[in-house]
This record gives structure tokens, sequence and C-alpha cells, in this order.
């Protein structure tokens, strides 16, 4: 990768050149667009202000940046009346209805999820995951047939994040009263996750047989983005933790 400086030509790095370009560009551009939002008075002088408050919080979804909210947006206010309606109505409706269900704590409108409902899974065997997304994740591969345990998140002692805030004691209830053979533990691979398997594998194996799935998964990779395929291998190749 070559650039051009004061008309002479100097070469760089290509891995260099683009995390820089990420740094200068990255910056110019939440700048140049990031600031439409409004100024301290509450006016804004590129866009009307209801237009820069629905901008604004487009932009806090994760994945959202102040070009795709702007796009967003403008979309959004050209929709017939009805349709903005019931995307609103959907929004309220869910975060209204969906709560967690009381065994698994996977997300769930009803008190217990349709997991936990329904008699013909396997109920001998329990799958941990950290998040409900990792949960729609396997049910996606439809090669896992018993129930889930869903943790809420990974013990992490620099976010503040301990046993005692993720399901854990109702984990072990659950161990402990019914008739469960195995348990799978089925976290993401990162240094939290990690801990976690470690701690709730040494917790559990007293009580029953407990197994971790294979890691065709890249270390740090979520569960969620693995493909199928990869994620029906791994919950069949799990081994029994040591
Ligand atoms: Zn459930």
């Amino acid at each position: 990768m070559y650039f051009k400086l004061y008309g002479l030509w100097f070469s760089i790095n290509p891995k260099l050149y683009s995390i820089v370009n990420k740094v200068i560009y990255g910056k110019c551009q939440t700048d140049r667009l990031g600031k439409y939002t409004l100024d301290r008075q509450g006016k804004n002088t590129i866009y009307t202000p209801p237009l820069a408050r629905l901008i604004e919080q487009l932009q806090l979804l994760p994945g959202v940046g102040p070009k795709t909210a702007q796009r967003l947006a403008m979309h959004l206010i050209k929709r017939p009346e009805k349709d903005v309606h019931a995307l609103a109505q959907a929004l309220i409706d869910a975060k209204k209805q969906v709560g967690l269900c009381k065994v698994c704590f996977h997300l769930s409108a009803e008190p217990v999820c349709s997991i936990c409902r329904n008699q013909n899974r396997d109920r001998t065997t329990i799958c941990i995951v950290a998040d409900s997304r990792d949960v729609i994740a396997l049910e996606k591969t439809r090669e896992y047939r018993g129930l889930y345990h869903v943790l809420g998140g990974t013990i992490s002692p620099m976010d503040g994040i301990g046993p005692e805030q993720l399901h854990i004691s109702s984990l072990v209830q659950r161990v402990t009263k019914e008739q469960v053979k195995e348990v799978i533990l089925a976290i993401s691979p990162s240094v939290e996750g990690e801990t976690t398997t470690l701690y709730i594998g040494q917790l559990l194996k007293p009580f029953t047989k407990v197994t971790r799935i294979a890691f065709g998964l890249p270390m740090g990779g979520d569960l969620e983005y693995a493909d199928e395929v990869t994620l029906a291998r791994a919950l069949s190749g799990r081994r029994e933790l040591d």
C-alpha cells in the first residue's frame, strides 16, 4: 500500500493503513454525522428536532452507526402511518410481554417457556448457555432435544459480574432436585466463557455427568454466529469435562 505525502510516495503496511484509516476516518465520520444530534438548547441546525431525536434513538441500537441511523429514520418517516404504528406497537408489546422463563430463563411471553413445557423433550439433559440467543442458535441445528439453562451472561470480574449475578443457584437446584443425567456446557470460548465453564463444571460434577461442546468454534467466537453444521458438530463431539 502506497500513499503520497508532500509529493513523495511512502509505503505503508496495509493492515496498519486500515487501522489508521479507521481511527482517522471513523472519528471524522462521527464528527461529521454524529453531531446532527441535538445541541445544548435542544435545537439542531441540520435536522428538524423530531427527526434528530429519532436518529439519536436508532443510533443507540447495536450495530447501527450514524449513517445507518439516518437511512433508517428517513425510510421510517416515508412509510405509511399505519406501518409505523405497527412497528411502535410491536416494540411496546415485546417489551411488555416478553420476560424470562422461570425454569430455564430463556426469553418467553409465558411463565414457563415452550421448550420447558414440551413433554417430548429429553428432560434428563440440560444444555447451559450464556444467552437466549445461544438457545435460538442451538435450536436451529435441530440436533438437540434436551432442555436449556440460560445463565444471563458469563463470569467477568472486570465488569463486576460474579456467579451471584448469573442464574447459577437455580441451575444447581435444578440439577440436584431433578433427574438430570447430563449437563452440557455450551458457552462461547473466550476468557470469561472459559472461567464460567470451569466454575460451573466444578460446581456440578458431584451431582451429574458434565460435558462441554467440542470446539471447532474459534476462540472468542460467538455461538450465535457459528453456522448450523459447525454447531451441530460441536454438540455431537462434546466431551466430558476433566
Ligand atoms: Zn424454559
